[in-house]
C-alpha cells in the first residue's frame, strides 16, 4: 500500500449512473445497425492478432486488450451510447473502398489511405508513429501487388496524420526526389505552432484526453471517439516537397487525378480535402466524421473556427458533390452512394454552423459559457442521428469554445477576473462551509442522490486545501469515476477516469525522455526551432543580460541574429550583427542536439560540430538559461507530501 492507496480499484456502477445510462438506451435508435455492416464493408484482412510490437517485443498496439467489447451490450459502467462506438472503432485491417482505393483502420487513431497509381502508391496520411505504419503498409502488400511509395500526402497538421511518415518512406528517398511530400499551406508553421511550443502541456493534457494510462476494460478506457486510442512508438516527420496553395489546385500524381481544396483554419489550421474524380472519391480528411467532433481539444490547442469549418464543407459539396459516389475520411469508415454523402455531409455542415451559431445568439442574449453550455443541446431532428453524436467532442465543450473564441474566457463579471489561485480559492471556501468535517457528511449524502458535478466542484476545493485530506480525495476520485461511466463522449470518460486514477494511485512514473524527437525538431524551420529556444528561456535568470549571437546553420545556409534584451530572446532572420558577442556555426542537428541536450557547447566544439568565434562562455550560458520541462505537473490535486507554497500561477 503506497500513501495514496485507497482498496480502490475502479468502482461498480451507481444506482444514479444505471438509472442514466437506462435513458440513454430510451433515448437513441439502438435498433439502426447500419453503421455495423458500412464499418466491415470491403473487409480485407484484420491487423495481424491485433498486435503491433516494436523490436523489443513491446506492444505499441494491442487490440487484444479490448477484447471486453466483443459483449454487444453495455455493462452499466459505459455510456450505451459510446460503448456502440467503440464496438463500431474495434473494426480493423485493410479494407477496400474502391478499385484502386484502400485503407488501414484500426492500427492507430487515425486511417492510413492508399491510392494505387499507375506504377507506385500515394501513401494519405501516415499515421501516428512509424512502427504502426509501417505495419500498415506490410498488411496491405500481403494482400496487393508490391509497389513502391512514390507520394506521401498529409491531409492536415495533427500528429496522427504525418507522425509515421518514416514508415513508409525515408528522408533519403525524399531527398532524392524518389518521393514527393504534398501538405496544405502553412502545414510546417502550423505544426509547430500547435505541438512543439506548447507541446510539454499539451502531452500532459493528452494523458486526460486520450487516457493512454488507463487500463482498458468496462471500468477503464473504451475507446478515443475519432478512434481506439493513440499508436506509441516512433513519432517522425519528413518535411513537404510540394506544397498546395491555391484555393483548388488539381494536379495528376502517377496517373491519378487529384482536386486539392484547401481548407483552412477548421478542424486544423492547415488542412485540405482530396477529390478523385476517376474514382469520384471524396476524402474530406478530418473535417467530417462520423460523430461530432472538437472545436478546441481537452487537452488544449488554438480554437478552431466552426463557422469556416462548416464553409468549407459547404464548399466542397459546391464543388464535388455531383460526382462523389464514395465519402472517406483519415477516421472512422466511409459513406457509400451518391444520396447518403449528400445527406451525411448536409447533417455535418450543419451541426458545426448550429452550434457556433446557437451560441453566438445566446451570449448575444447575454448568457455566460457554462450557461450557454447547459442550455445548448444537438439540433431538434438531428439529436437521434449518430453521425453527429459527441464522441470526439461534446456540444457543452463546443459552446464553451465558440464563447472563448470571440469573448474568451472572460464572463466580463469582474467577480471572476482575479480570483485567488486554486489553493488560494480552496482553504478560504473550505474554511467556510465550516472545515473538512462540516463538509464531507453533506458531499456523501450528495454523492448518494447522484450530484456528483456539484460534489467534485466541492471535493476539488478541498483536496487544494488540504492536499494530505486521503477522505476527500478518495470521494472526489468516486464523483470523477461516476461521471465518467456516465459520459457519452469518450474523451470527458477519459478525463474523469484518469483524474480518478490519479488521485488514488498518484502520477505515473514514466520514463524520463525528451519529449519531442530529433527527428521532429529536425524538420522544423529555422524560425520554429528558435521560437522554441524562445518559450523556454527562463526568464528571471536572464535578467539584466543583453547581447546578440549570430548563427550560421551551415547545411540550409541561414544566417540570423539572436537578441537577448529584457529577458526575452528575439530572432532575426536573414540578418547578421556587427556587435554579436558570439557568431556560431554548425548544422542545424547540431542545434537540435543541443536543445534537446543529447550534447552540450563544450562537447560540440571539441568534437568539431560547432565553431564559435567570440564567447564560446555566453553561448554555454544561453542554453543553461532554457527550462526542460517535466511532463507529469499536477492537474488534478497536489501531489502528496511535495507541497509547494506559490508553485501554481
Ligand atoms: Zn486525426
Amino acid at each position: 500500500m503506497t500513501q495514496y492507496d485507497s482498496p480502490a480499484g475502479p468502482k461498480p456502477a451507481s444506482t444514479a449512473t444505471k438509472a442514466a445510462q437506462a435513458a440513454v438506451l430510451e433515448q437513441l435508435p439502438f435498433s439502426d445497425q447500419a453503421d455495423f455492416a458500412q464499418a466491415q464493408r470491403g473487409f480485407i484482412a484484420p491487423v495481424p492478432d491485433g498486435l503491433v510490437k516494436n523490436e523489443r517485443g513491446a506492444a505499441l498496439w494491442d487490440l487484444q486488450a479490448y477484447e471486453f467489447l466483443s459483449e454487444e451490450t453495455a455493462p452499466d459502467t459505459v455510456n450505451p451510447s459510446l460503448w456502440r462506438m467503440a464496438r463500431l472503432n474495434m473494426n480493423n485491417g485493410l479494407f477496400m473502398v474502391c478499385e484502386r482505393v484502400y485503407q488501414l483502420r484500426g492500427l492507430d487513431l487515425a486511417n492510413m489511405t492508399i491510392i494505387e497509381g499507375d506504377s507506385g502508391l500515394i501513401v494519405i496520411d501516415p499515421m501516428t508513429t512509424a512502427e504502426v505504419a509501417r505495419a500498415g503498409l506490410d498488411l496491405y502488400y500481403a494482400h496487393r501487388p508490391d509497389k513502391p511509395v512514390i507520394c506521401v500526402i498529409y491531409s492536415h497538421s495533427h500528429v496522427d496524420h504525418y507522425g509515421g511518415v518514416m514508415g513508409v518512406t525515408s528522408s533519403e528517398a525524399v531527398a532524392q526526389g524518389k518521393v514527393a511530400v504534398v501538405a496544405p499551406d502553412q502545414f510546417m508553421e502550423e505544426l509547430s505552432g500547435e505541438n512543439v511550443l506548447a507541446g510539454n502541456a499539451m502531452m500532459r493534457r493528452a494523458q486526460f484526453q486520450f487516457g493512454g494510462l488507463l487500463a482498458k476494460g468496462p471500468r477503464g478506457q473504451v475507446d478515443a471517439g475519432l478512434g481506439k486510442v493513440t499508436a506509441r512508438g516512433r513519432v517522425t516527420l519528413i518535411a513537404p516537397t510540394q506544397v498546395i496553395v491555391a484555393a483548388t489546385e488539381a494536379h495528376t500524381i502517377d496517373g491519378v487525378e487529384m482536386v486539392f481544396q484547401l481548407a483552412p483554419d477548421s478542424e486544423a489550421p492547415a488542412e485540405m480535402h482530396m477529390f478523385l474524380p476517376q474514382f469520384g472519391v471524396l476524402n474530406m480528411a478530418e473535417n467530417t466524421t462520423r460523430h461530432l467532433h472538437n472545436f478546441i481539444p481537452l487537452r488544449g490547442a488554438v480554437v478552431r473556427d466552426p463557422r469556416i469549418w462548416s464553409r468549407h464543407i459547404s464548399d466542397a459539396m459546391t464543388l464535388f458533390g455531383r460526382q462523389t459516389e464514395i465519402l472517406i475520411g483519415q477516421h472512422h469508415w466511409p459513406t457509400w452512394g451518391r444520396e447518403d454523402v449528400r445527406a451525411f455531409l448536409e447533417k455535418q455542415r450543419d451541426l458545426y454552423k448550429y452550434l457556433h451559431d446557437q451560441t453566438v445568439r445566446l451570449m448575444n442574449h447575454g448568457l455566460t459559457a457554462g450557461e450557454i453550455a447547459e442550455t445548448l443541446e444537438l439540433p431538434p431532428g438531428l439529436d437521434r442521428e449518430w453521425t453527429v453524436r459527441g464522441y470526439y467532442g461534446s456540444v457543452s465543450h463546443n459552446a464553451k469554445a465558440v464563447y472563448q473564441r470571440y469573448l474568451s474566457w472572460y464572463d466580463a463579471n469582474p467577480a471572476n477576473l482575479n480570483p485567488p489561485p486554486r489553493r488560494e480559492a480552496g482553504r478560504k471556501t473550505i474554511e467556510y462551509m465550516g472545515g473538512a468535517e462540516a463538509l464531507l457528511p453533506r458531499a456523501r449524502v450528495d454523492f448518494e442522490a447522484g450530484e456528483y458535478r456539484w460534489v467534485a466542484q466541492v471535493l476539488s476545493h478541498l483536496v487544494f486545501a488540504e492536499p494530505d485530506n486521503l477522505a476527500g480525495r478518495a470521494l472526489l476520485a468516486d464523483s470523477f469515476e461516476q461521471l465518467g461511466y456516465q459520459a457519452e463522449s469518450a474523451t470527458w470518460r477519459n478525463a474523469y477516469l484518469y483524474g480518478a486514477q490519479e488521485l488514488r494511485h498518484g502520477l505515473a512514473r514514466l520514463p524520463a525522455r525528451h519529449m519531442l524527437s530529433l527527428d521532429m525538431l529536425s524538420a522544423l524551420t529555422s524560425e520554429a526551432l528558435f521560437d522554441f529556444m524562445a518559450v523556454r528561456l527562463n526568464g528571471a535568470k536572464a535578467a539584466g543580460l543583453h547581447w546578440k549571437i549570430n548563427w550560421h546553420l551551415t547545411d540550409s545556409d541561414e544566417r540570423l541574429v539572436v537578441n537577448l534584451q529584457n529577458c526575452t530572446l528575439t530572432h532575426v532572420l536573414g540578418q547578421v550583427a556587427a556587435d554579436a558577442v558570439a557568431s556560431v556555426r554548425a548544422r542545424r542537428d547540431v542545434i537540435v542536439a543541443l536543445n534537446v541536450r543529447r550534447t552540450n557547447v563544450d562537447e560540440a566544439v571539441v568534437a568539431g560540430v560547432l565553431e564559435i568565434d567570440g564567447e564560446q562562455g555566453i553561448v554555454e550560458k544561453l542554453f543553461a538559461m532554457l527550462d526542460d520541462f517535466t511532463m507529469m505537473f499536477d492537474v488534478v490535486a497536489p501531489s502528496l507530501g511535495q507541497e509547494k507554497e506559490g508553485a501554481e500561477s
